[in-house]
């Protein structure tokens, strides 16, 4: 094993790239980061004449060292074909002044697809270095839900449950994830928000009890969250398939810098393209994009974090999120690697809500970073607009992020990541065009008729499937629900 990847809270946990996926999250609850990230460069000669799926390759390579070769071009290769419905698969499309990278055409209509399509691949490859099976615990704010059901479904070895806040996702989104078909798969509305569902995952996880209890069935508690390094390498592919196709464009030359503006919940899209720039991406900056769960905005204007404040239900519930679990990445990065220092804001936050970086710190964030957010009327209001000067209907999530870049642009070229269909959303994306309120079936008609693509099969689908999910639980019941589904782990060598 090459250990190349230690916690973000103390260099003395480590693992390699295998055991880091397999196990999802550090056994003290921080993520697992490279230190040499980007020490390797990528060459931008060769991106620019490769394919997507051969880019895939070559940078999951760069990242996952003790993947072989052979091991991830089979990887790429189950996960991109026939799975997108367009062949670049993260196309780029001017609109406006800006460049959309349209990143929903996956199975599940989210950008959530690129990752969680790889993710089971890699993690089957990791599970033949063991007698183990895989049990995979997800919490979702609406898309990656969907996206991990569809990836794991039926895949060997594996099983999943995957934890939604009770009444906080779109109809769309409820609907994908209830109606959701496989012997291996469960699906629970948790009581509560985002927030509360991913804080009682990473528990489940730290949990000695059940972590012993499942060893005892050769079951290991997996993550299909960010936090897991194998959801995050597959989104540094994008970053660079924009750029070369700007490139390939004529929009810019080989040399030139181009910036980013990415919703964020999370911050791991946003993540991945800073490791992409580790890579030798040639990045102006990034803009971090947010909804009225402006916790990030704030962050990067003063160096305050503090998720002490009242939780926004909005249009864009994706990044309905105080607590953004993959900046703990990016602080590990800021401080040089300061494990100690990490370790101690991470705790503060968890203990007080709030922690505060120092005056370097918050320079060197942003030299390459900033923020902006849109409460819903602004969102909506984008959405209008792009519509009506550019015939282009954004998602509500997507539309925040053209809204900040559009706000923050220099002469730079300014991509914006658009991380959902806007059929996802339809009901509060005709709103905004029309401000007719209709029920998500007639929304999803009316729509078509405005929109640029046609109805994703998968959301067209959903008209007529029976909800097989209708467990409803508090965050307490979770640990007993972990325990039901592992009974549902596909053991292919048994069955
Ligand atoms: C998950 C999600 C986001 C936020 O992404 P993070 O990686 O959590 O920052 C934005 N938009 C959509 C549509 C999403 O599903």
């Amino acid at each position: 094993m090459v250990t190349s990847y230690h916690s973000t809270r103390n260099k003395g946990i480590q693992a390699g790239a295998r055991e880091a996926v397999l196990t999802g999250i550090a056994s003290d609850g921080g993520l697992f980061v490279r230190p040499d990230l980007g020490t390797e460069k990528a060459d931008l000669d060769r991106i620019l004449n490769q394919s997507y799926q051969e880019n895939a390759a070559y940078i999951l390579g760069l990242l996952l060292p003790d993947y072989t070769e052979e091991e991830l071009k089979q990887a790429v290769a189950a996960a991109y074909t026939g799975t997108f419905a367009d062949k670049a698969i993260t196309p780029l499309k001017p609109v406006g002044d800006l460049h959309v990278l349209e990143l929903f055409h996956g199975p599940t209509s989210a950008f959530k697809d690129v990752a969680l399509t790889m993710l089971p691949q890699l993690m089957s490859i990791a599970l033949q270095d063991t007698e183990d099976s895989a049990m995979i615990l997800t919490a979702t704010s609406g898309d990656t839900g969907k996206a991990a059901l569809s990836g794991f479904r039926d895949v060997d070895r594996t099983g999943i449950a995957v934890f939604y806040p009770e009444g906080k996702v779109s109809q769309i989104q409820y609907r994908q994830m209830a109606t959701q078909q496989g012997s291996n798969v469960k699906v629970f509305a948790v009581r509560g928000n985002f927030d509360d569902a991913q804080s009682a995952v990473k528990q489940l996880f730290l949990d000695e009890d059940l972590g012993q209890w499942a060893a005892g069935q050769n079951i290991r508690l997996s993550s299909a969250n960010s936090i897991n390094v194998g959801r995050l390498v597959p989104q540094v592919v994008y970053y660079f398939e924009a750029w070369k196709q700007l490139v390939n464009q004529g929009v810019i030359g080989r040399d030139d810098k181009v910036s980013f503006s990415v919703p964020t919940g999370n911050f791991g899209d946003v993540l991945a393209g800073y490791y992409a720039y580790r890579l030798g991406l040639p990045v102006k900056k990034f803009v971090v994009a947010s909804n009225a769960n402006n916790v990030l905005t704030e962050f990067i204007t003063t160096g305050v974090y503090d998720r002490n404040r009242p939780f926004v239900k909005t249009i864009s519930p994706s990044m309905d999120i105080l607590i953004s679990s993959n900046l703990e990445r990016l602080l590990y990065y800021m401080t040089d690697g300061n494990t100690e220092q990490v370790a101690a804001w991470m705790q503060e936050l968890a203990e007080t809500g709030r922690y505060e970086v120092t005056p370097e710190v918050l320079e060197r964030i942003r030299s390459l970073f900033e923020a902006d957010y849109a409460d819903d009327a602004a969102t909506k209001e984008t959405i209008a607009d792009v519509y009506k000067e550019e015939r282009y209907v954004l998602d509500p999530h997507s539309a925040i992020g053209y809204r900040a870049g559009l706000a923050k642009k220099d002469d730079t070229p300014m991509v914006v990541l658009a991380t959902a269909s806007p059929y996802k959303f339809a009901q509060d994306v005709m709103q905004a065009l029309t401000g007719e309120e209709l029920g998500e079936w007639d929304a999803l008609h009316r729509l078509q008729e405005l929109c640029q693509d046609p109805i994703p099969a998968g959301l067209a689908a959903l008209e007529n499937a029976r909800i097989l999910h209708e467990a409803v639980i508090g965050v307490p019941g979770m640990k007993e629900a972990v325990q039901g589904a592992c009974s549902l782990v596909k053991n292919g060598e048994t069955a």
